[in-house]
């Protein structure tokens, strides 16, 4: 059965921008009160073209809000102990608040020892151990941006999240296990689901909230959703097969002449076509997930620094 109303669309956009527009404000507060301006360094290795305009965008964004942002781009062959030396100067420099290293890194450099590097109250993006533990003990620390920002956005929409089912495709390290930590401190009920799953479908049809982070075009389909529950797409997947576009978005003349524009288009594990008159409340995509994720980390960053200028970060 389908549901009689239109789901509600949760627009990642304008909470992105929300979000980007109180960080600028706690920032012009800071500095008038005596603090120091925010700074964020994002470090990349090689000349990837995605993984350069991702890095500036992320600068960009700081400078934006009133923080200092600067990329260190390194070249390709740069090797382990050159980034170590790199890493360990920005630890050192008291006015670097936030460090992150862009990811993944070329295949000569393992990246787990380099993410461990980083101090832990710089650790922006909430890879470092010491804060994936911290997150697993419901104490202070910086977490992954992307499903610290799932969170906020349920927040901003007030989705009632205590005592509720989630279900979680994906195990990541970057988004399905701290999506799972992150839900179980709102108390939901957590049940993480991975390629090893048995009867995926399921598993997610006990969904009151569905959090895809696979890394499939459209893979959710109507099969795996209950109806009335609320669908989180993370996943952000480029199409370049038209045919593949035109299955998943029937009669959509837009994206399909957008498509022609750009050769591509960007599109979710959520087969949203046929998903969404099942739900309560979705994330398109674009304009769901993605949009947080970089505002997310400019809140990281901004926490970061308040708390090693010694001030508190009530409201964040
Ligand atoms: P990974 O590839 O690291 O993880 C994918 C997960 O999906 C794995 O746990 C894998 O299971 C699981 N999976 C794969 N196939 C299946 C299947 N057939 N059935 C059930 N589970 C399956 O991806 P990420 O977590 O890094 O990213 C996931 C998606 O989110 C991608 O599209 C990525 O681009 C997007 N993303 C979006 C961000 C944003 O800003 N919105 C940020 C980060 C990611 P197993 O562990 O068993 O292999």
């Amino acid at each position: 059965m389908v549901s009689d109303s239109d789901p509600l669309v949760l627009n990642g956009k304008t909470i992105a921008t929300a979000m980007r527009n109180e960080v600028g404000e706690q920032v012009a507060r800071l500095v008038a009160d005596g603090g120091r301006r925010p700074k964020l360094v994002a470090v990349l290795v090689g000349d990837d073209p995605a993984s350069s305009t991702y890095v500036a965008s992320k600068a960009r964004a700081c400078e934006k809000t009133g923080m200092d942002g600067q990329s260190l781009v390194l070249p390709a062959d740069t090797d382990a102990a050159t980034l170590r030396q790199h890493l360990q100067r920005l630890n050192d420099d008291d006015r670097v608040d936030g460090i992150l290293l862009q990811l993944p890194l070329p295949k000569h450099l393992d990246e787990q020892p380099f993410l461990e590097l980083i101090r832990a109250d710089k650790d922006v993006d909430g890879f470092h151990p010491e804060n994936v533990g911290r997150l697993w003990l419901d104490q202070e620390a910086l977490t992954p941006a992307t499903p610290t920002g799932v969170i906020e956005l349920l927040q901003r929409y007030n989705i009632e999240l205590q005592g509720r089912h989630a279900v979680i495709v994906g195990r990541s390290h970057i988004v399905g296990k701290p999506m799972a930590a992150l839900l179980l401190r709102q108390n939901c009920t957590v049940t993480l689901c991975h390629s090893r799953t048995r009867d995926l479908k399921a598993e997610c049809r006990r969904a009151d909230l569905l959090v895809a982070a696979i890394g499939r075009p459209g893979f959710i389909t109507p099969e795996h959703v209950k109806e009335g529950a609320v669908v989180i797409d993370v996943g952000i997947n480029r199409l370049t097969d038209r045919t593949q576009l035109e299955a998943l978005f029937p009669n959509n003349p837009q994206r399909l002449a957008s498509f022609d524009k750009r050769g591509s288009a960007v599109v979710g594990d959520v087969d949203y076509h046929r998903v969404a008159p099942l739900c309560s409340a979705i994330t398109p995509v674009p304009g769901g997930v993605g949009r947080l994720t970089v505002a997310q980390l400019l809140v990281n960053t901004l926490a970061a620094s308040l708390r090693r200028q010694g001030r508190s970060t009530a409201g964040l």
